[in-house]
């Protein structure tokens, strides 16, 4: 494990749309997301970053032992890497990259549990 999972600033922190993990927006422009940025591709583009991520989030877990943990199966979140991540994310991606996600097998939840 390496410490660019764990937010580096407290300012201008953005949750991931698919997997809840956060970061601060250079942290994913830099390394992209660590569970995500195969499909995501939030690398080096500033543009997948503001798409694929959100600023309006609730709630922080940090993820020690993704493994053993209710809480990280509870959130669906138990087969990510180790990190912080969000309870709930408001937004939504874009049609474009759930389709990607589809040919990839993998099916979009969103990530926003505080309307229900
Ligand atoms: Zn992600």
């Amino acid at each position: 494990m390496t410490l660019e999972t764990i937010p580096k600033d407290l300012r201008g922190l953005r949750a991931c749309l698919v997997c809840s993990l956060i970061k601060s927006f250079e942290q994913f422009e830099y390394e992209g997301c660590d569970n995500c940025d195969e499909f995501l591709r939030m690398k080096n583009n500033r543009d997948n970053v503001y798409d694929c991520t959100s600023s309006n989030f609730d709630g922080m877990i940090s993820m020690m032992s993704p493994d053993d943990s209710w809480v990280a199966k509870w959130q669906r979140i138990n087969r990510f890497c180790r990190g912080v991540y969000a309870i709930s994310v408001s937004g939504r991606l874009p049609n474009g990259i759930i389709r990607e996600m589809k040919s990839r097998g993998i099916v979009y939840r969103p990530r926003d549990t505080s309307q229900r």
